[in-house]
């Protein structure tokens, strides 16, 4: 996590016996973080490029190179930060709450006292993607077809199986329960492979730009009694509107949803959080323009909503220092 970069120091050594000008304190404690995202196609690995391209144009000052990494998604993003391997991770709202609580697929691990909260970001609704000619229009009728559920370790994986089990359902309900990462399901879709596929997250994304322009695929919504009981259950779940015209929809369609979150361990350095964070909101104007799917985000909105785990010292900092805590 903290490795001086030897490269900094070679150039150190050599700059020294040419008689230049000694590195910074910053370039000679550089320090490497890394932003576990998604697949390539989501947003989250788009947003945790966004959130480097910020922190790194600090980087003569503070000494902090930050790459993202497409990951499995939100539920091994948590897993690996416990670990230790990955630094910060974006993950889903309830999948925070899960790994906090040990509920879900954490009961086994126990709480995760070391997990922190940055900050939010956008809203990710369960979106149902299917062929036009599956004869899907509503989630009932994902009964016996063949649907994408997730790769294990993603949010959405972790999220369909909720939604199963509180139909009542199992994966055997399904002609086939494919267990495709994100990036692979649109041409799964469009090849005929699948009918559907369940995906949380934000929007507009490429991940379903893609199959709606190569095969026109179609967004369905998703109501009835058990997403309506999940909803009224869950702190973290909520009713979403994906806007007519967002892709080829000509009606809302309706559904629910979770939040992307930014969280990291407590062995994360507050100055490397208080960076991070300082980055993203003091640029906040270039942040959510590096992406559309941030365009409804606000400063407060990102401080307090979605954040179950505790808000990390170094972020804490800075929201004190700027008027939002
Ligand atoms: N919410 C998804 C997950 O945790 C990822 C969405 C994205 O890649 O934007 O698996």
């Amino acid at each position: 996590m903290k490795r001086i970069a030897l490269t900094v120091a070679a150039t150190a050594l050599a700059a020294g016996s040419y008689g230049l000008l000694a590195p910074t304190a910053a370039q000679a404690q550089q320090q490497f973080v890394t932003v576990g995202t998604g697949g390539v196609t989501g947003v989250y690995y788009p947003a945790g490029g966004a959130i480097c391209r910020l922190v790194n144009q600090g980087r003569s000052e503070h000494g902090i190179r930050c790459s993202a990494e497409s990951t499995g998604g939100s539920v091994f993003n948590v897993n690996t930060i416990r670990q230790g391997e990955l630094d910060l991770g974006i993950v889903q709202s309830d999948v925070q709450y899960n790994a906090m609580n040990a509920v879900g697929q954490f009961a086994d691990a126990g709480p995760d006292e070391e997990l922190r909260a940055l900050f939010s970001l956008h809203p990710e609704p369960l979106t149902l993607v299917v062929r036009p000619d599956a004869g899907i229009e509503s989630l009932e009728d994902l009964k016996g077809k063949r649907v994408n559920v997730g790769n294990p370790g993603s949010g959405q994986r972790a999220a369909v199986e909720i939604l199963i089990d509180r139909l009542g359902w199992s994966m055997d309900d399904f002609e086939l329960a494919s267990e495709l990462p994100s990036r692979e399901q649109a041409q799964a879709l469009c090849d005929n492979r699948i009918d559907a596929f369940l995906f949380t997250v934000g929007h507009p994304s490429g991940s379903i730009a893609e199959p709606v322009a190569t095969c026109d695929a179609q967004l369905v919504s998703l109501e009835g009694e058990a997403v309506d009981e999940l909803v009224e259950e869950n702190p973290y779940y909520f009713n979403a509107v994906i806007p007519a015209g967002t892709y080829n929809n000509e009606e809302d369609i309706h559904t629910y949803g979770v939040g992307a979150t930014v969280v990291s361990s407590t062995r994360t350095p507050n100055d490397v959080v208080y960076e991070v964070v300082k980055a993203v909101f003091e640029n906040f104007d270039s942040f959510t323009s590096l992406h559309p799917a941030f365009d409804i985000l606000e400063k407060e909105t990102m401080v307090s909503q979605g954040n179950s785990a505790p808000l990390h010292d170094g972020a804490k900092q800075y929201y004190e220092e700027a008027g939002l805590l």
